[in-house]
């Protein structure tokens, strides 16, 4: 049995939370492979070091003076190696950062070292081999990720490596250049360790017990969601859900390998296991409900739109040709609607309505902004009759206005539209109805 396990800037943030990590570690002989995040916040207004690290690399490409910034940040360190008595000095590592940062050695080069000095103090602290990302984690040189030379880089790397850290978010281009995954990719290195030394788990430890049914800044206290499809969970990260790096679930996904969504500071949570199939019956019929504001509906109107060929390609030609991709595609015999990113289209709001008329000409053409969407998400819904009333009451009684409903084939997603003020209400109602009744 072996275990793939990622820790977030949270649960590193502190030699505090990296004594917890330890004993987490330790705990289960399984967890060789350990990948670090940079330390995060110690308090909600605290700064995580990546942040500090691009403030301290920006002020340094300008030429300003970025020594006390960067003293800021060998403090945070200096903090956790003291506070779990190591012996291990960092002034090397950080005069080498100086000439670096002075030498202009890049944006990606200055962030990538809050994992690259984390992941060095982790391996000192359990007694593991240290493995820098940059040896194994490979990037094209237009900067797209290698899956498959890092693969085989890393599987090799590591055939004989029992026990390693290997720090998160980064790798290099084959000239040595320093590049990062985008934000929060540590993730993503995880997912990729798990696959290069097949995994029988990838472990994710955060700060929360695991993957919410709906967001706690709508809803009080959310029920975790035990075990959730890989199909499941990208619908719900697409509306909205951050569990973890979308890129992430990719590598493992292919591989075969579940992932376990654990929180550093309840340890005994069992979490969310996140898996291609299952036949665990669900214990609500709906696994999670998601959401994002702000869009915009353009409703077309024509008399016999339904039988002239071409008419929903040729609209969409008019979005196409302004870089704008569409949401969903409700649509009645002589009404079609597109739904669209408010922000993405505003700019280009009157050039694709004129391209709409030119091409169309439709009988009207109106707009209907500050929408919200939401997906409900659910394997169970399939099996279940009514889910789709049991909403629509929901919302009804809580005085909530649908604006739109689409619902996919596969029967596993529910999207509702309303407008962005009955957002709330409307999850809250959702919720009450499948999961708060049902306790
Ligand atoms: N430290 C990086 C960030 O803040 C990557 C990560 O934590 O996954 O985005």
């Amino acid at each position: 049995m072996k275990k793939v396990v990622k820790f977030g800037g949270s649960s590193l943030a502190s030699a505090e939370q990296f004594k917890k990590v330890g004993d987490i570690i330790r705990a289960d002989e399984s967890r060789c492979y350990v990948v670090p995040s940079a330390p995060g916040k110690r308090f909600s207004s605290d700064t995580k070091v990546t942040d500090m690290l691009y403030t301290c690399y920006a002020a340094a490409e300008q030429g300003d003076d970025f020594s006390d910034k960067l003293e800021a940040i060998k403090a945070r360190y200096q903090e956790i190696i003291d506070g779990l008595e190591l012996n291990l000095s960092l002034d090397d590592e950080f005069e080498t950062i100086r000439k670096n940062f002075e030498a202009r050695s890049g944006k990606d080069y200055a962030a990538s070292r809050g994992e690259y000095l984390n992941g060095i103090i982790m391996a000192e602290y359990l007694g593991y081999e240290f493995i820098d990302a940059a040896d194994v984690i490979r990037f094209n040189g237009d900067g797209s990720f290698n899956a498959e030379l890092t693969n085989t880089i890393m599987s090799t790397r590591l055939s004989n490596v029992e026990r390693a850290v290997i720090p998160g978010f980064f790798g290099a281009k084959s000239d040595g250049s320093i590049k990062t995954f985008s934000r929060g990719g540590s993730d993503i290195t995880g997912s990729i360790v798990a696959k290069a030394v097949l995994a029988n788990l990838y472990e994710n430890w955060t700060d929360v017990s695991g993957v919410l049914v709906a967001d706690p800044r709508i809803v009080k206290n959310p029920e975790v969601i035990s075990t959730i499809t890989y199909k499941e969970l990208r619908e719900l990260s697409y509306m909205g859900a951050s569990v973890l790096h979308e890129d992430a679930i990719f590598p493992v996904r292919k591989a075969g390998i579940p992932i376990n969504i654990r929180n550093t500071n309840a340890p005994e949570d069992p979490g969310t296991m996140i898996v291609e199939r299952t036949c665990q019956i669900p214990p609500y019929i709906i696994t999670g409900i998601a959401g994002k504001k702000d869009f915009v509906a353009v409703n077309i109107e024509k008399d016999m739109m339904n039988s002239e060929i071409g008419f929903g390609r040729k609209v969409l030609a008019a979005f196409e040709k302004y870089g704008i991709s569409f949401e969903h595609m409700p649509s009645g015999v002589d009404t079609m609607t597109v739904v669209i990113h408010q922000a993405e289209f505003v700019e280009k709001e009157q050039k694709v309505l004129t391209e709409i008329t030119h091409l169309v000409q439709p009988d009207s053409l109106e707009l209907e902004s500050d929408l919200a969407l939401i997906a409900v998400v659910g394997r169970g819904m399939r099996e279940s009759r009514g889910t789709a009333g049991r909403i629509f009451a929901a919302l009804a009684h809580a005085k909530v206005n649908v604006k739109m409903v689409d619902q996919g084939s596969t029967e596993m997603n529910i999207i509702i539209g309303v407008k962005n003020r009955d957002f709330e209400t409307a999850i809250r109602a959702i919720y009450d109805i499948f999961v708060e009744s049902q306790l």
